[in-house]
């Protein structure tokens, strides 16, 4: 699956099941988990991308434990300091007991460190990109455990043509911004908050991956650069089957690009520029052309080739299989 996602409102802290427990999940609950696929994804900044993505690495919760005293009263001193001695084959174990006591505290617990936390922030003259993001987590979704939770996972903020994957289930929550979002064909999503979706808090908690990390940013990788051809094209590998994407960047105005071969169903969205898409099957000798603009897309069929040839500068986004089965 391919699509443009705009996040104007935050999306729901979510994480999406690896292929084995999705089996599971379809076999025990199959009204909220309607398939038994996993639904790693990838997400490409069309615009400036804010997200949180993954727990934060271990010395960085600490650090967070310690500066922010609401924080800390809220999990329960005894239980950030165990956290915070505990023997480095031990943190997942103590992370998971931190992330349960945040679902199973009662709402005016949740109330009264959601208010502490809010004033406190709101009085700093000089507030930081957390800061905001907490300010606008209580308006978007007031009193919601999320608020706290954010403090959690890492706060990313990517620009234009940066991409991160999220794997199976590494938690995350889709903040503001515009971006491309390729993922394997599932509707499989774990929520824990954020949200006015279904909630499985228990699910959740289970089979949360409760690695601590800094999410990896992708650049893309140059595939080629033709310049006297004024065109490149930015390949963002994943280790999926289901998705590769690519970016093709047109840079001079009516020029054909090379010839891309393609194997498997993939789609092309047009994101910039206006012209000829030529298409053909591998052992045809015509091509067939039709006319691109912005915003359509174009779905080829296995064992095509293609060309583009844009009237302005002009941009592709392409989302590949690379498998049969698909
Ligand atoms: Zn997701």
């Amino acid at each position: 699956m391919f699509k443009v996602l705009s996040v104007e409102k935050v999306l729901s802290l979510q994480i999406h099941p690896s292929k084995q427990i999705a089996k599971k999940l379809y076999e025990t609950k199959p009204d909220v988990y309607k398939d038994d696929n996993h639904k790693p994804e990838i997400s490409i900044a069309l615009s400036e991308f804010e997200a949180l993505c993954n727990f934060r690495p271990y010395e960085e919760l600490v650090e967070a434990f310690r500066e922010n005293e609401v924080l800390r009263t809220f999990i329960g001193e005894e239980v950030v300091a165990h956290f915070q001695s505990c023997a480095v084959e031990e943190r997942s174990k103590h992370l998971r007991q931190i992330t349960e006591s945040f679902f199973h505290k009662g709402k005016e617990e949740v109330q009264e460190a959601i208010t502490k936390l809010i004033a406190q922030v709101s009085a700093k003259e000089n507030k930081t990109p957390r800061d905001k993001l907490v300010l606008k987590l209580q308006t978007q979704f007031p009193f919601d455990i999320g608020v706290l939770m954010s403090y959690l996972l890492n706060y990313l903020i990517i620009q234009p043509g940066q991409a991160f994957v999220m794997d199976p289930c590494e938690p995350h929550a889709y903040v503001f911004g515009n971006c491309l979002e390729a993922m394997a064909a599932s509707d499989n999503v774990i929520r824990g908050c954020l949200t006015p979706k279904y909630i499985d808090k228990e699910t959740l908690s289970e089979t949360l991956s409760y690695d601590m990390k800094n999410t990896v940013v992708l650049e893309g990788d140059k595939l080629y650069t033709h310049e006297k051809d004024g065109f490149q094209v930015v390949e963002y590998p994943t280790r999926y089957e289901e998705f590769t994407c690519r970016r093709v960047e047109i840079n001079q105005p009516n020029k054909e690009t090379s010839e891309f071969a393609y194997s498997y169903p993939s789609i092309a969205l047009i994101l910039k520029g206006k012209g000829l898409i030529s298409v053909k099957h591998k052992e045809d000798n015509e091509y067939m052309n039709h006319e691109f603009k912005e915003g359509q897309s174009f779905l080829l069929l296995p064992d095509s080739v293609v060309k583009f040839a844009s009237q302005e500068e002009g941009e592709v986004a392409l989302c590949i299989t690379t498998s049969q089965t698909l």
